[in-house]
């Protein structure tokens, strides 16, 4: 059975101190609300990693990086390795996030390796696909996320497969306030599982979480988590706030 996931994406945002405040209230309301019934993860900026793990300690909130380097060691000045992050114990690593695509020029065969690089050092890759506008407006959406998702995963064996999270974020919806509608949502959910079940069979795609991210928010989240491809969401704007982020995770239940 496919876990349910609601993961928070802080992207560049928050000092220490509104970091720590933000994770104890998290944590508290996740350890009195939610029960274990959804894997709540925070992905956040990378030299809060070793802090605010140390203070989630055994929280039922794991902790998550936003990227990672595609090298291991080396002379990469400001970049970050799995091999670092598995150092860590850090369990959860976003990758292919579509501002990482946009402002980073990350493509679908680096992303492959960083894939790779990421199972390697046994982290759970989160990874992002999604449409811009152009592509959703000229109606080849599907068939350029299936692109993205050939690209970036069907090198990887059946076992290493159903260690990955999948997100679909159209980069439309991102940022927005515009959501995608709950029919678009499981549209493009079930074309995402129906292609992973063309290369991997049926039982291997059922298992894989398949989380919607764009613009969800407390209002938004429970109709689109009730639809039955959408395994939870990837959360931006929305994750920068205890109250909302935590009734966006009790949407999942
Ligand atoms: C994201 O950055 O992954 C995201 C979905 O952002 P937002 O929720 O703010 O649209």
């Amino acid at each position: 059975m496919r876990e349910k996931i609601v993961a928070g994406n802080w992207k560049m945002n928050k000092t220490l101190e509104e970091a720590r405040i933000l994770t104890t209230e998290v944590m508290g309301m996740v350890a009195d609300e939610v029960k274990g019934k959804v894997k709540t993860i925070l992905c956040v900026p990378f030299p809060y990693l070793a802090i605010l793990k140390n203070q989630l300690g055994n929280s039922a909130v794991k902790i998550g990086a936003q990227n990672c380097s595609e090298h291991d060691w080396g002379a990469y000045t400001g970049e970050v390795s799995s091999l670092m992050l598995k150092s860590m114990e850090i369990p959860y690593v976003i990758l292919g996030h579509s501002e990482r695509r946009q402002y980073f020029g990350e493509n679908g065969k680096l992303l492959a390796t960083k894939v790779d690089k990421a199972l390697a050092a046994n982290l759970t890759p989160i990874f992002c696909c999604g449409e811009p506008l152009e592509i959703r407006e000229a109606g080849t959406h599907e068939k350029l996320v299936k692109l993205q998702v050939e690209e970036s995963l069907f090198h990887l064996t059946a076992e290493a497969l159903k260690k990955i999270v999948i997100a679909y974020e159209p980069v439309w919806a991102i940022g927005t306030g515009k959501t995608a509608s709950a029919q678009q949502a499981q549209e493009m959910h079930a074309v995402i599982r129906k292609h992973l079940a063309s290369k991997y069979g049926d039982s291997v795609a059922s298992e894989i979480s398949i989380l919607y991210g764009g613009s969800v928010n407390a209002k938004n989240a429970q109709e689109l988590f009730s639809c039955p491809d959408v395994d939870g969401g990837l959360v931006g704007g929305a994750s920068l706030k205890s109250r909302e982020f935590v009734d966006i995770v009790k949407a999942m239940k």
